[in-house]
């Protein structure tokens, strides 16, 4: 008899963009000639630049032809790729890495998910909350979670970012966590990392042998030269961290698919013996039996946003997605709401407005109440905090993804709606 593995039963079924799906067509069912903008999906919308598609262009040719056939390619990524990334993305800034402690993959949603399977299955997890679900969703399907009651996971200790701790979160106190996904520039949140704050969960990490995985999908947006770019500008972390990079918010490969892992020589975890473990040589075990490459067309098109017109023209389109979230910010910020990140992210985090609540006292108003009222209102979604762990309530995120015309005209209509 095939049994099911009952980890996948006992999800949390994440309806959060289905559930903004469901509402948003209600609401066109009733309202079919309104023009409903969206500020909430995670995606880009900007085309891939011109040194991409040409680089893309060119790889298609050369697999036309006998001569410049590639079938599988080597587990780690083509090595005219790997070295790209350490020259461009690691040694400006200070940090050396060699070839063999990068991993290029399809993205780094794969990786992020795929990684804990290194670990022992009873491993303590600590999230931030709010949190990019990927982190507690893969964890939970192999049973690390423990059980779901009360709105909780027995094995998953929460570490809630708001405003109140600056969206660092502090030190667990009591059991030390084994295993900490970081993710800076953070999704949902758009807030950012100092180098002290990470130092401090780096120094920690050191002194309770556990793990961090730190994903970074979003360093590209970083305006700021004090924040840094990545977990390595931090000493120790080489013998702590594992780091998720991603071309698809950096390049706009999101339907193109590429980005890659970095895992340090050093780091590594132990056995119950005491017996240290190289993660470097059991992640190329893993991606050599589970995984057999990014395509060749794709390694090619990354391998082109560090050309010295790929560099121009990527940036860019970042500069584009950052003008809109200035200008979010900035109108928001003139409504008198209050918002955070979107300075180093294409995320904008805002406090949803003080409301009366049942006894009379002000509150915030519940997010998804106030998407309903935005929605509703201006025609405009945006993504309820709520959707992301408890610590969102009472907070709503707005994309900085749209074109210029789209935002502004968002921007226009809360602004009418919040006067009236
Ligand atoms: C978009 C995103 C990624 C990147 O996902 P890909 O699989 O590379 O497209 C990774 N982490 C976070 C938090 C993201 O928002």
């Amino acid at each position: 008899m095939a049994l099911v593995n009952i980890h996948f039963l006992n999800l949390r079924n994440n309806y959060l963009f289905a559930d903004i799906a469901k509402k948003v067509n209600a609401f066109r069912v009733m309202h079919p000639k309104a023009d409903v903008i969206s500020l909430g999906v995670g995606d880009v919308t900007q085309p891939l630049c011109p040194a991409v598609v040409e680089a893309m262009h060119k790889a298609v040719d050369e697999m036309a032809t006998a001569e410049g056939f590639h079938g599988y390619g080597p587990e780690q990524g083509y090595e005219f790729l790997r070295e790209a990334i350490v020259k461009n993305d690691y040694q400006p800034r200070g940090v050396r890495l060699s070839i063999d402690e990068i991993f290029v993959n399809d993205g780094a949603k794969s990786d992020t998910g795929n990684f804990q399977e290194l670990l022992h299955w009873d491993d303590y997890i600590g999230v931030t909350d709010p949190v990019y679900p990927v982190y507690i969703d893969s964890n939970a399907m192999i049973g690390r979670c423990g059980t779901f009651r009360d709105g909780q996971w027995s094995n998953v200790r929460l570490l809630p970012t708001t405003a109140e701790n600056g969206f660092v979160p502090e030190l667990p106190k009591g059991r030390p966590v084994d295993v900490i996904y970081l993710c800076y520039p953070n999704n949902p949140t758009g807030t950012v990392i100092g180098k002290n704050e990470l130092r401090r969960w780096v120094n920690y990490a050191l002194k309770n042998d556990a793990l961090i995985l730190y994903d970074a999908a979003y360093q590209a947006y970083i305006q700021d030269a004090d924040i840094p770019h990545s977990i390595y500008e931090i000493r120790g972390a080489r013998k702590c961290a594992v780091e998720f990079r991603s071309f698809s918010k950096t390049a706009g490969f999101t339907g193109v698919r590429c980005g890659y892992t970095v895992v340090p020589r050093e780091v590594s975890v132990s056995t119950f013996e005491g017996e240290r473990i190289s993660l470097n040589q059991l992640w190329l075990r893993r991606q050599s039996t589970k995984f057999n490459g990014t395509s060749y067309i794709s390694q090619r098109a990354a391998e082109a946003v560090y050309s010295p017109e790929g560099k121009r023209q990527v940036q860019a389109t970042i500069d584009y997605y950052m003008d809109n979230a200035r200008r979010m910010l900035s109108a928001l910020r003139g409504l008198g709401f209050e918002c955070y990140g979107g300075e180093n992210a294409p995320y904008i985090w805002m406090r949803t407005p003080d409301a009366p609540g049942p006894d009379g006292t002000m509150a915030p108003t519940p997010s998804w109440t106030f998407f309903e009222q935005l929605l509703y209102g201006a025609h405009v979604v945006c993504t309820p905090g709520a959707g992301f762990g408890p610590s969102g309530e009472g907070y709503v995120r707005f994309t900085a993804f749209g074109s210029h015309e789209r935002t502004d005209e968002a921007l226009r209509r809360i602004t009418v709606w919040v006067r009236k």
